[in-house]
């Protein structure tokens, strides 16, 4: 009764939006689900003097999605993106469209800053919010990679402790947000509540296959268990620094291929590829294997096929990988 009566009260001093109070901007995306806007607000003179937002005009599955985004706002706010009112909005279609509306975090996902030649140096400038005038090299990637991965990690371990499994960890869905100069999590629109005690049915079209690990179903809250870190995916800062061949769909979607024919298994993968490697992949190996083979040893620990035999988020974040000095140390060592 308190969590619900706690939520009634919050939300009371919300502040509400409807349809008429948003100037459509630039479109930020479109899926098969909903379509994403960058949008101000109409009359800037109301409770809220903050900056832009974002406005998601969702399908039927968008009441998921704000379920989701009110369980994250109060249970680990800082992990995604800061949701601000989720509401159906039907005077339009027929049966109406659910409308999502987020702070505006950043002009850039994790996807994006990848995409940039100076990756991962451009996300040291905005992660410390100045040029570091230092030689570039393997030690600071390292830091500014590890610092990347941390995050991440550190958002996914803190759904996870509230039960929400996101299904669809990608660069694409990780933003820079510039006010706290940290990535969180967006898009939780194929997330699902282990904690509501229902049976999730899956909606596997619903997942990238790209990026989805293997297994497509959510077992049942009569017996909840921690969900695990998905394959490759939050990986992708690590895999692509190591190998930067892996930055393009097709070689993903290879990569993906490999690890299934190898029953995703990454120590065979390696043994299937190393014999006949080109420089590039040679390079990326050799990299991974710095340091006593850590950053090697953390990858096979989260490339897992069965969910339990895959390393957590929170256990990932106590793995030794994370024991050398980030990115703020840099900063501080000046
Ligand atoms: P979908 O993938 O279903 O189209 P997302 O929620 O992933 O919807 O949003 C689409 C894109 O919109 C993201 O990749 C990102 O570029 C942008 N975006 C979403 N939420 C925000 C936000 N809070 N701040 C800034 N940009 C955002
Ligand atoms: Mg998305």
């Amino acid at each position: 009764f308190d969590m619900f009566f706690l939520a009634f009260v919050e939300r009371l001093f919300r502040p509400t939006f409807k349809k008429d109070d948003f100037v459509l901007g630039k479109k930020l995306g479109e899926g098969a689900f909903g379509v994403v806007y960058r949008v101000s607000l109409a009359k800037k003179s109301s409770s809220n003097k903050e900056g832009d937002l974002v406005l998601k005009k969702a399908t039927e599955y968008g009441a998921v999605e704000i379920w989701m985004n009110e369980r994250v706002r109060r249970a680990c706010a800082s992990s995604c993106a800061d949701f601000v009112y989720g509401f159906l909005e039907s005077s339009s279609k027929k049966g109406g469209e659910y409308w999502l509306i987020w702070r505006f975090e950043g002009e850039s996902t994790l996807a994006d800053l990848m995409q940039s030649k100076e990756f991962p140096y451009n996300v040291e400038t905005m992660i410390l919010g100045e040029v570091q005038d230092l030689p570039k090299g393997i030690e600071r990637e390292n830091r500014i990679i590890q610092t990347i991965m941390r995050q991440i990690l550190f958002c996914l371990d803190s759904l996870h402790s509230t039960g929400i499994v996101h299904r669809d960890i990608k660069p694409q869905n990780i933003i820079f947000s510039e006010g706290s100069r940290t990535f969180k999590i967006i898009d939780l629109g194929a997330a699902a509540d282990l904690r509501v005690g229902i049976n999730y049915i899956p909606k596997e079209f619903l997942l990238d296959p790209r990026y989805a690990a293997p297994e497509q179903y959510i077992m049942s809250t009569q017996t909840p268990s921690a969900p695990s870190a998905p394959v490759a995916t939050a990986l992708s800062p690590v895999l692509w620094q190591a190998f930067p061949s892996l930055r393009t769909d097709s070689s993903l979607i290879q990569f993906n291929r490999q690890l299934k024919r190898c029953d995703y298994d990454l120590v065979a993968w390696r043994r299937s590829l190393e014999p006949r490697a080109s420089p590039d992949l040679r390079r990326g190996f050799e990299l991974l294997d710095l340091d006593g083979g850590i950053g090697w040893e953390l990858l096979t620990s989260m490339v897992r096929y069965k969910p339990r035999q895959r390393t957590s988020a929170k256990a990932a974040l106590a793995h030794p990988y994370f024991d050398r000095e980030g990115l703020l140390a840099l900063s501080f060592m000046q």
